[in-house]
């Protein structure tokens, strides 16, 4: 399904569930309220650094997401954190607050698990190891099918705790690990657990936040040079009748040794003063977590 074509289903079949943006009636098409765009920074942390087999290097790049976490306080600004199993071992070896304190701190976190040894709800159990309990964001497990053969999100939708408690409420950054291309949806949506899962089905359990991604393989990796006018134009094609959501996948290894870090939080600064603040004092944009969204997309 075309981009386009998928965003007016959605928008068409959102309207029923409550899951929308404003709405305007039939014969007012014009919204009285300009929709928002809800944005957060998505920051990763892969095991490709093995963050649990040396303290040192665990402890720098634990620094850095301390500095992150606190540059983003600073601009009441949201950062959604995927630590990989290595870094919840670290955590769990050197820093055993580390988690709670980036949740009380009102910043997000979120199950991540490439197609790897250890799967979601692994991940999901050892986030628990360290006192975040129940996490209910999914992001990985991309190339899985669920048990009756069904779609990615009928994967995601089937894990279950102990007790058969379903793991995960929403889904978030798929990507396809073979084609390295992200999917380039941009609202909040009920996704469907069969057929294709990009197709909204109403009574759908799970939500998916899109990002926006273009649909280029590799893409959707945060770029400076590129982020003000991918966000121009998003914001000038805002779907009325539907949330709206924009995020990127920034990566914790870039902030792993200092002076490469400083660059990167001046270059934060600079685009929280000259863009991102005004935005967001605009109106324009909502900073969230994905929590947060799941919240209001759910509502
Ligand atoms: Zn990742």
């Amino acid at each position: 399904m075309k981009t386009e074509t998928l965003t007016t289903y959605i928008a068409l079949s959102m309207i029923g569930t409550g899951c929308a943006g404003p709405v305007s009636g039939p014969e007012d098409p014009t919204p009285e309220t300009a929709p928002v765009l809800y944005i957060v920074s998505m920051m990763h942390a892969e095991e490709s650094i093995a963050f649990h087999q040396n303290e040192a290097t665990y402890e720098r790049h634990a620094s850095a997401l301390e500095e992150q976490r606190a540059l983003f306080a600073k601009h009441g600004a949201r950062l959604d954190f995927g630590p990989d199993w290595t870094f919840i071992e670290g955590v769990k070896r050197w820093d055993p607050t580390q988690l709670t304190d980036h949740l009380a701190a009102g910043q997000g976190l979120h199950t991540h698990a490439h197609e790897t040894q250890w799967d979601l709800a692994n991940v999901n159990e050892r986030l628990a190891s360290v006192g975040v309990e129940g996490n209910s964001i999914a992001n990985g497990g991309f190339l899985e099918e669920g048990p009756d053969g069904s779609n990615w999100m009928g994967y995601v939708s089937s894990l279950q705790d102990s007790a058969g408690t379903p793991l995960f409420s929403t889904a978030i950054g798929f990507k396809n690990p073979q084609t390295q291309i992200p999917d380039t949806s941009a609202t909040c949506f009920r996704p469907s657990v069969d057929g294709d899962w990009d197709v909204h089905d109403p009574n759908g359990r799970m939500l998916y936040l899109g990002s926006n991604s273009s649909g280029v393989a590799g893409e959707g990796a945060l770029d400076f040079e590129t982020l003000r006018s991918w966000m121009d134009d998003r914001l000038a094609n805002l779907d009325p009748d539907a949330m709206n959501t924009l995020y990127w996948h920034d990566s914790l290894h870039m902030y792993g040794q200092e002076q490469d870090a400083a660059a990167r939080r001046a270059r934060w600064e600079q685009e929280f003063d000259e863009y991102l603040d005004p935005l967001a004092d605009a109106g324009l944009i909502q900073w969230a977590t994905f929590q947060e969204m799941a919240a209001v997309c759910a509502d």
